[in-house]
Order: C-alpha cells, then structure tokens, then sequence
C-alpha cells in the first residue's frame, strides 16, 4: 500500500512568498515490515551483493560478551507482535511477561568471541536510483547501500560506523546467499525489522534556524502558540520526520551546523535514518492510510532506534558523492 502525506495544514508559501527560494525535494522512504528481496530497496532486508565480495566488517574493539543476543531481540518482537496484534486482551499476558523478562535478560551470551573479532555490519537501508530519483548517484551507479555496526562507540566522537556502498546493480551476476551475522549486539535498536519501502516524493522547506532573520521573524509573529489547532513552521510546515533520502536537515537539538567535505566542499543531506516516523504531538506527517491503524508500533516499523531515539543524518559531498560521508544525531 502507499503512503501519503497528508495535505500540508495550510499552503505556508501563499502566505509567505518568499518560502519558495527555500525548498528542496525530499524522499521519504516509508518503511513497513514486509519481506523484501536482494532487487528491491529495502530497510533492514537483504543486500544485492556478489558472492566474491568480501562482507564489510567493523574491527573497532567492543565488549562484546556485554550485548544482547540478535536471536532474543528478534524473539522479544515477535512476542510483542502477537500480543498487540490480538484483539482482546491486547498486550502481553503473564506468560508472555515471564517470557520477555527471561529474553531482556543480560548475560555473557558469547564468552567465546574476542572483544577484538571482526563484526559483520548490519544492512540498513538499500536505495535503488529508480526509487528515489531525486537523490544524487556517482556515475555509473544506480544502488545506494547502507551498513552499520551494531556496537556503540567509533573514534573520538563516540560515533556510529556508517558504511556507504555505491553500487552498479548489473555488476553482480551471482548473488550472496549465506550472509555473515554475529551472535551478539550492543544494543537492539541496532536492528531494523526488515521492511519494504513505498517512496514518496515531498516538497520541504528550510529548517526555521537557516532561514533568513527576516523571515524568521515573520514566521514567529504568524505563528499562534496560544492556539493548539494552529500549525507550527518548523513541526508541521518545515522538515518531514521518518527515513527519508535527501531533503533538509532538521537542527533541533544542537542549532545548524556547517557540514564540509574534507576537499572543502559543502555537504548535503543523503539520508535520515530516524527513531520514528512521525510524532505524536505533531500529526501533520501521519500518513493519511495510517490514521486508522492501531496505534502500537505503527510510527516504528523499523524499530531502530538511534542514541536516544533520535535520527541519525547521512551527509555526502556536493562534489562527489564517493567523498567520505560524515553523520550527525539529533
Ligand atoms: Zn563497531
Ligand atoms: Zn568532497
């Protein structure tokens, strides 16, 4: 089924002309659990990769008898699956409790892995150019895939390690099929539930801070907060939540920052990989064949969750795209 995103609550760029030289063609990706195959663009479904190509591993060192065994996370949402999908009594029943309890358990689940062991990466979100054709591919390529670490906690900035892999699709005649998976996991918000994708172009605009003060100014004197109905610039009018490729970046936690590619150039947003799809508190990006779906889960298909259910944000270079990528969390 598509998705769409409702009709913005009130056409801002009729009121504010000017808004028109800040907008930018977003993707959003609107990922559901479904099933996936290596051809399809996918988040958390199987990569198309050649059999001879070695599986991009992390060999940052993590205490990985610390984690949480991949086989329980994936137990632990099955259970909570069936128990929110039953009609009544909705939700877990004591068996169930006594269950998740034993699965949230923490324990030394590999003793025999080595803090240092190379860690297959997880797939994360693999982009077809057919998709998403706003996004900017290098020459030649057509696929975009994403892999990460499912360990916190790489460099000096504590980051996430990011994997991007730019591919040309009628390069790979012999497709892997057993793919490498490690035991454990540092956290399970590491894991995306597979999902399909149902891409959706949307027109954004400027995040409120990158705005011209003018501007700025104007929107601030239009906006009511004294009345709940009233919709907001930046949560309703501004920068769509949820995965999403290209579009603006969203600053809200840490004010703009510039972000600049080690050749100096400017770089843009490529993807969102984000906690949620939509807010509760700000309906304006709920799909419209979402609104009449039990609530549980429905704005977390993914079920990632990034640091403190927040997203993390791809940037690329304006450049040339194979620069190294750099990434920021709000
Ligand atoms: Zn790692
Ligand atoms: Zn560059």
């Amino acid at each position: 089924m598509p998705r769409t995103t409702p009709a913005r609550p009130i056409d801002i760029e009729a009121v504010f002309p000017e808004l028109r030289e800040h907008t930018s063609i977003a993707t959003r990706l609107h990922p559901r659990p479904g099933c996936p195959g290596p051809t399809d663009s996918s988040a958390g479904g199987p990569l198309l990769w050649p059999d001879d190509e070695p599986w991009p591993v992390c060999t940052a060192p993590h205490r990985k008898s610390r984690g949480e065994l991949l086989d329980n996370v994936r137990a632990r949402r099955r259970i909570l699956d069936a128990a929110w999908s039953r009609q009544e009594p909705a939700g877990p029943t004591d068996e169930e409790r006594e269950r998740l309890a034993s699965l949230n358990k923490r324990s030394k689940y590999a003793p025999e892995l080595s803090d240092d062991a190379p860690i297959p990466m997880l797939p994360v979100l693999q982009l077809f150019r057919g998709d998403v054709p706003a996004l900017g591919f290098p020459d030649g390529k057509d696929v975009l895939q994403i892999l990460w670490c499912p360990f916190d906690a790489h460099g000096e900035g504590n980051e996430i390690d990011v994997r991007l892999v730019w591919r040309n699709s009628t390069l790979t005649s012999t497709q892997l099929t057993e793919v490498p998976e490690i035991k454990v996991v540092g956290r399970g918000g590491y894991v995306p539930d597979a999902c399909v994708l149902q891409p959706e172009q949307i027109i954004e605009h400027q995040t409120f801070e990158l705005l011209p003060e003018a501007l700025q100014e104007s929107l601030e004197e239009w906006e009511d907060w004294d009345n709940e109905e009233s919709p907001h610039y930046q949560y309703d009018l501004s920068v769509a939540p949820g995965w999403k490729a290209g579009g603006f970046a969203s600053w809200h936690l840490t004010g703009p920052q510039r972000m600049v590619c080690d050749c100096g150039a400017p770089m843009q947003l490529l993807v969102t990989i984000d906690s949620k799809e939509w807010d509760n508190g700000s309906l304006s990006w709920r799909p419209v064949e979402d609104a009449e779906t039990p609530a549980h889960g429905i704005s977390t298909p993914t079920r990632v969750v990034v640091g403190r259910a927040g997203a993390l944000r791809i940037f690329v270079c304006t450049i040339d795209a194979s620069h190294p990528h750099r990434i920021n969390e709000q």
